[in-house]
């Protein structure tokens, strides 16, 4: 006798449909209760800062040849604007100061993630959040300054959306030797001038979906900027490459003291 499933040949389509198609990824939250970060006013926006002497420009307002992918965004009144794919830089970066001045649409539009979402992946893979968290709540540790689903900032210090906002983010890159970490990331944030992360471990690659966790990777790779379907602006944008300098001091400090230093009474 015929079961009653197969007289709906729609459900059983439907059922078919279920089991092929691919798993739907699902959110990763770590479940630690973060406490709320306070808001605060930060100083008004002084205009742009000119990237001191030793600054690699990726950005000044005329084009983002620096980047693969630069042609897809717009580019209008010295301003980049976020449109259609991620851009990621030509040049490699390690240890480095990253300067980057954003504002987020001045159009309210959407809330939560989906509001001036964009962000700046060191290495391609650790992602210091872009979000208009003006008056926008969402999860902590995705908010505007977070290292994303890691670490809330320690501060929401944003401006109004379409006022320019600054990101001075001061970086260490993760050492890997024989594929395997020595040293974790760690990062530092001042957002407006107001410091949002202090010297904060990196647990790994920042996921949407999968806990954070450190895939072995070069020594030097690429700053990548996001497209998160806002069309989030960029001003400028420099970089300091610190790799060399804090490579030489390490290895200096390995090698130890020449003299011995003189012995204080
Ligand atoms: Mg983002």
């Amino acid at each position: 006798m015929r079961s009653r499933i197969f007289a709906q040949p729609g459900l059983v389509l439907f059922a078919l449909a279920l089991l092929a198609a691919p798993a739907i990824a699902q959110e990763y939250k770590s479940g630690i209760v973060w406490p709320e970060p306070p808001v605060i006013t930060p100083a008004p926006y002084a205009g742009p800062v000119a990237p001191p002497e030793d600054a690699i420009v990726l950005f000044d307002g005329t084009n983002l040849d620096a980047f693969h992918g630069g042609d897809a965004w717009k580019i209008e009144d010295g301003v980049a604007i976020v449109r259609g794919r991620d851009i990621v830089s030509k040049e490699s970066f390690g240890d480095c100061h990253l300067h980057v001045e954003w504002a987020a649409p001045e159009e309210v539009k959407g809330r939560g993630q989906g509001r001036g979402n964009s962000g700046v992946f060191l290495m391609e893979r650790y992602e210091i959040q872009i979000l208009d968290s003006y008056q926008n709540d969402t999860y902590y540790d995705g908010q505007c300054g977070a290292l994303y689903k890691q670490r809330p900032p320690l501060a929401n210090a944003c401006r109004k959306p379409g006022e320019w906002q600054t990101f001075d983010i001061f970086f260490r890159a993760p050492r890997f030797q024989d594929g395997k970490l020595v040293t974790p990331g760690y990062v530092t944030v001042l957002h407006n001038g107001v410091l949002i992360q202090n010297n904060t471990r990196i647990e790994g690659v920042t996921s949407w979906t999968d806990p954070p966790k450190y895939h072995p990777h070069p020594a030097r790779q690429p700053l990548r900027f996001q497209n998160h379907g806002n069309p989030v602006r960029f001003r400028s944008i420099w970089v300091r490459d610190l790799m060399e300098r804090e490579d030489a001091n390490d290895a200096a400090v390995a090698e130890g003291p020449v003299e011995a230093p003189p012995v204080k009474d």
